[in-house]
């Protein structure tokens, strides 16, 4: 059986993708800080023949990473796929940030996956691991009030690259999934301002099965990126 370690997994994106994984056979690590919602997924999920293993962690406190890492591996799960999902949005001019709200969005979308990657990746080591970093078609454009997200994305862009790069030798393969808009939670959190009509966006089972599908490919090949976008277009 194949384990998946996903973040940001009690709602959304991360939420769905866990529930397609266990419903496809896969053991399940999950991380966000709602330890409600984590232990509600768990009970949804009881009927499939998945192990399920939890630990709440708020991946902006790079002090808490390491430790809850080791917790959550300590269940005795080994990843075979790791997808760097959670992240978050902040919308307004870039010059207009506090230094706090910079320092937050890169934490989160950027430095807490490479510190999460820090613990997974030497245990996938010479055993064909993948690394599924969600990112943002906002990665390859300049929105204007969407600065901040845009360069956390396109800075986790060239992470991926990187690290595909340094880890080929180990057998490690690392790719993104660059979304359009997808119909989440994330358009009603606090540090986001955006009335866009969702109907036409991309749903959270869309996404969560190109998430199994970049997960099933044979070891052999790599999908560097895929990108999934609205048949309405960009918005
Ligand atoms: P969402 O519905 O807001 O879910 C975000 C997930 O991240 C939740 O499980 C949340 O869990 C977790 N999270 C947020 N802050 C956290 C923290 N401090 N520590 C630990 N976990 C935290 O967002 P989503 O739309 O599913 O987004 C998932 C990923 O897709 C993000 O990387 C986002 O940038 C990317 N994406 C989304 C869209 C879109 O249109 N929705 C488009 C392109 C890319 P807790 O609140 O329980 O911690």
């Amino acid at each position: 059986m194949s384990t998946v370690l996903i973040t940001g997994a009690s709602r959304g994106i991360g939420r769905g993708a866990a529930k397609v994984f266990a419903q496809a056979g896969w053991d399940l690590l999950l991380i966000a800080r709602d330890e409600e919602s984590l232990k509600s997924l768990e009970e949804e999920l009881k009927d499939t023949p998945s192990k399920i293993f939890y630990v709440s962690l708020d991946l902006s406190d790079p002090f808490q990473i390491d430790k809850r890492i080791h917790e959550l591996l300590g269940k005795g799960l080994i990843p075979t796929v790791l997808i760097n999902n959670a992240g978050v949005a902040w919308t307004g001019d870039l010059l207009s940030m506090k230094l706090e709200s910079w320092q937050w969005i890169i934490q989160m979308n950027l430095t807490s996956v490479f510190q999460v990657c820090k613990k997974v990746v030497p245990l996938m080591r010479g055993k064909g691991g993948l690394i599924i970093n969600v990112s943002s078609h906002a990665a390859r454009n300049a929105f204007p009030q969407w600065g901040a997200y845009c360069m956390t994305k396109a800075a986790l862009a060239s992470f991926t690259k990187c690290l595909a790069e340094e880890e080929r030798l180990n057998s490690i393969r690392a790719c993104t999934i660059t979304l359009g808009s997808v119909n989440t939670s994330i358009w009603d959190t606090d540090t986001v301002q955006a009335d866009f009509n969702r109907d036409s966006m991309l749903s959270v089972e869309q996404v969560a099965y190109q998430l199994l599908s970049l997960a099933q490919q044979p070891e052999n090949q790599i999908i560097e990126d895929l990108t999934l976008m609205p048949a309405a277009g960009a918005f």
